[in-house]
């Protein structure tokens, strides 16, 4: 989780907008919710930000959270991801570059990672398949490498490691 020393103010100015479209209050427990959606720089469910909620505002429940985070997604402001848990995590969209995900299976971290070759071979396909992407989601699942450290069953993938830019997501 890095926390940022921004403001935010755009998107909330985006946030509030769409509100007022969606015949809305504002309410301070809502903006509570985007404040710290905004400052939460990580993959989260509906029940990790409200955990995150509470300890601000313990009065804040859960469906508020749950309806906060699907009006954050329907302003382009949140983004649903799944990595095969069954769990729908949000993480920020607005102003982030597209990316892809690592999951490792054992403890859960999620790796984000872009790469130029992987995306152009990606249209190349579709290209030849006469197809029209519009967006795509792309998972990796495997063993992390603190993981693969710390369990002797797991020996690390030798040679072709993919060329990869490895980030973790701040913005532009
Ligand atoms: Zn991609
Ligand atoms: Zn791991
Ligand atoms: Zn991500």
């Amino acid at each position: 989780m890095v926390k940022k020393k921004e403001d935010f103010t755009k998107e909330k100015e985006i946030f509030l907008e769409h509100i007022q479209k969606a015949g809305l209050r504002r309410t301070a427990q809502r903006d509570l919710i985007m404040e710290i959606f905004l400052k939460t720089e990580d993959h989260l469910t509906s029940e990790d930000l409200y955990w995150l909620v509470q300890k601000h505002d313990p009065s804040v429940g859960h469906t508020t959270v749950y309806r906060t985070l699907k009006l954050l997604t329907e302003a382009g402001l949140a983004r649903e991801v799944r990595f095969g848990d069954n769990k729908t995590y949000y993480e920020h969209h607005y102003n982030h570059e597209h990316h892809d995900h690592m999951i490792c299976t054992e403890c859960g971290k999620v790796i984000e990672f872009f790469s130029q070759a992987i995306e152009s071979m990606q249209d190349e396909m579709a290209d030849k398949l006469g197809f029209h992407p519009t967006h795509h989601s792309l998972r990796i699942w495997g063993v992390c490498e603190e993981c693969q450290k710390s369990e002797v069953t797991h020996s690390a993938p030798s040679g072709a490691q993919p060329k990869v830019r490895m980030r973790s997501m701040t913005g532009i």
